[in-house]
């Protein structure tokens, strides 16, 4: 019995019987030859049968998708032969036994093709775009990104930990997806634009280092670099100030890029550190763009923008948070909360590349009285502040440590170093740009029963009320 080769590893095993297994990429028949090229996720190899050979009749047969198993001698092919294009150019398949494990229809486009195929048609069948060679290199890479995220930071002391995304709201500044509760008629969930209030109550409960590849939710127009699920390398610290957070960032990206990628360059080493005010001054955005070769595909320009306001103007004269509420406010800043908040600069940082938010994090607030005055200055009344954050607040007052943390965005890295113009290319089910999923057919209404079960009186739209 052989088992299952990679179509990847043929080449190495010139003259052996191996057994592969896949797809039919294409079938070529040469008059009493037929040639196919046989495609599994590691890559290609052609396959050759002649007439006269027990496969023969099956190979007439084969078309585009079918799937199938194939046992044969690996042969190398004459050096006039070789395909230097292909990978496993060298070799070819000379098949002894052909099982149709599966017939297909035919596909509305074909696989690896090259030809412009609309991202209506791609987004529908998902699952056969997925088969073209970019989009299932660009969901290795982002394995490979994330995998070592998970080794860095394990070896780095941190925990991955797993938090509720049915929750309670986390105010980040995005509207919330919200979800109904069927056992409390009238009280609802809501999904967590990040996981930011149970990291920081992760560091209250003594854990010291976690991190999680997160899912973050916020119901926000999609955009190119924007989704309605987004992922984060969400991770926390105590007993650390901004330094150490910038030093761990910086380190972990920085051997990233040298560990999943072979021509990416950084821009500059150790990363440029600005602050808010100067980069506004200078490039009149929080987000700039240093590379020295904007044409340049593999110029990675990292930097930090670091104390940004604590506050922004939210309009009707009211104060919103420029990150969150959880910012820690410059020790020299803090006596002017309450006299002049739009002066105070917050222990806040993002972390931008190649002219894209890659990451925000802040030293957090670990002391009830300065969480509450912070509050307060948002126009929050007492009792708001306890009913929507009482929970944080007692929990400051059991001895929360000094802690801090950063949260990248997995989407973002991975789209950038696959040079792709989006993160729907880096995603494996993406919605299209204005927040359908075309494959499943999401959103859909609810049958009448389970309205009623979850409590949902739905009203018509304006424009559909009669
Ligand atoms: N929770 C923040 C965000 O999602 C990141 C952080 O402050 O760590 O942007």
């Amino acid at each position: 019995v052989h088992t299952r080769s990679w179509i990847s590893e043929t080449p190495e095993k010139v003259s052996e019987t191996v057994k592969v297994a896949g797809w039919v990429q294409s079938r070529r028949d040469h008059g009493g030859l037929i040639f196919f090229d046989l495609r599994d996720r590691s890559g290609l190899l052609q396959c050759v049968v002649k007439e006269g050979e027990p496969a023969y009749e099956t190979a007439k047969e084969l078309r585009a998708e079918y799937v199938v198993e194939i046992t044969g001698e690996l042969k190398e092919r004459p050096a006039n032969l070789q395909n230097p294009e292909l990978a496993t150019g060298t070799v070819e398949l000379k098949v002894e036994e052909l099982t149709v494990l599966n017939e297909a229809e035919t596909p509305p486009f074909e696989i690896n093709s090259g030809g412009d195929v609309s991202e209506e048609l791609r987004m529908t069948y998902r699952y056969l775009d997925l088969r073209n060679e970019r989009p299932k290199r660009n969901l290795e890479l982002r394995h490979r990104i994330v995998r070592f995220m998970r080794d860095f930071l394990s070896e780095e002391g941190f925990w991955e930990i797993e938090t509720p995304y049915i929750t309670k709201g986390t105010p980040e500044g995005a509207r919330e997806f919200v979800i109904p509760s069927r056992l409390r008629p009238g009280q609802f969930y809501t999904l967590p634009q990040s996981p930011q209030q149970f990291k920081q109550l992760l560091m209250v409960a003594g854990l010291e280092r976690y991190f999680q590849i997160a899912r973050a939710f916020r119901d926000e127009d999609p955009r190119g670099d924007r989704a309605y699920e987004h992922t984060q390398l969400d991770l926390e610290m105590s007993f650390v100030g901004r330094d150490e957070v910038l030093a761990l960032t910086e380190r972990l990206f920085t051997s990233l890029v040298k560990n999943v990628t072979s021509t990416k360059k950084l821009t500059s080493e150790p990363w440029p550190v600005l602050t808010y005010a100067e980069t506004m001054e200078k490039y009149g955005t929080d987000k700039p763009d240093l590379r020295g070769d904007t044409t340049d595909p593999n110029e990675l320009a990292f930097a930090f923008i670091i104390d940004f306001p604590l506050f922004k103007e939210g309009g009707d004269g009211k104060l919103t948070s420029e990150h969150h509420p959880f910012c820690m406010p410059h020790p020299e800043d803090v006596e002017l909360i309450e006299s002049d908040p739009r002066k105070i600069r917050a222990y806040s940082y993002d972390m931008v590349l190649n002219g894209y938010e890659l990451a925000s994090g802040s030293v957090r607030i670990h002391r009830r009285d300065v969480q509450e005055r912070v509050f307060l200055a948002l126009g929050l009344s007492e009792e708001e502040i306890l009913e929507r954050f009482g929970h944080l607040l007692r929990a400051f007052s059991f001895g929360a440590p000094p802690h801090a943390g950063i949260a990248p965005g997995v989407d973002r890295i991975a789209m950038i170093l696959a040079g792709e113009p989006n993160i729907r290319e880096v995603t494996a089910f993406p919605k299209t740009g204005d927040g359908r999923d075309l494959m499943m057919g999401a959103p859909s209404p609810l049958p009448e029963q389970l309205l009623e079960e979850l409590h949902i009186n739905v009203i018509p739209p304006k424009n559909e009320q009669t």
